[in-house]
């Protein structure tokens, strides 16, 4: 699909999106794909709200450049991101958790995005506030062909 969408670059959210949130522990196979991606000529910059020093030990885990306290869905660290991949807007994709900070920020730059599945429920309250007004927006949306693949294979409850 990124290869169809001529997609270069990856904006990659990181707490609930490739680590539970606030800790250090890559969802299996993330490292993989991220170099799977840069062998395939597609740089990952890691975004992040995030200030803690764990961000750092991620991203130098997976040798990819951070962009921390982002302020997200702000514009601002979309477009730094950008500049430190060297791509424009419409070759870069956003993957994220959040529909009103990852996606929205991507929106705002004219990025496209893919929104994933928290990887844990424990989150800032903030964000669980948000998570209700995703509840409303989700039915609106519509899903890319893998997006609806995906539903269509997963028996979790909450799909
Ligand atoms: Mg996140």
């Amino acid at each position: 699909m990124l290869e169809e969408w001529g997609i270069r670059g990856i904006i990659l959210d990181l707490d609930n999106t490739i680590v539970p949130w606030h800790t250090t522990d890559l969802v299996a196979g993330v490292p993989e794909w991220v170099d799977r991606m840069r062998r395939a000529g597609v740089r990952t910059c890691l975004v992040t709200n995030n200030y803690g020093a764990h961000v750092r030990d991620v991203a130098r885990a997976l040798d990819v450049p951070l962009v921390v306290g982002a302020l997200k869905p702000l514009p601002g660290a979309f477009w730094r991101s950008l500049r430190a991949l060297g791509l424009e807007p419409r070759r870069c994709v956003a993957v994220g958790d959040q529909l009103f900070a990852d996606v929205l920020g991507a929106k705002l730059v004219g990025m496209r995005a893919i929104v994933v599945r928290p990887v844990s429920a424990r989150e800032f309250p903030t964000t669980r506030a948000l998570r209700i007004l995703e509840r409303l927006v989700y039915p609106r949306l519509r899903p890319t062909p893998a997006a609806a693949h995906d539903r269509r294979a997963d028996s979790r409850p909450d799909a």
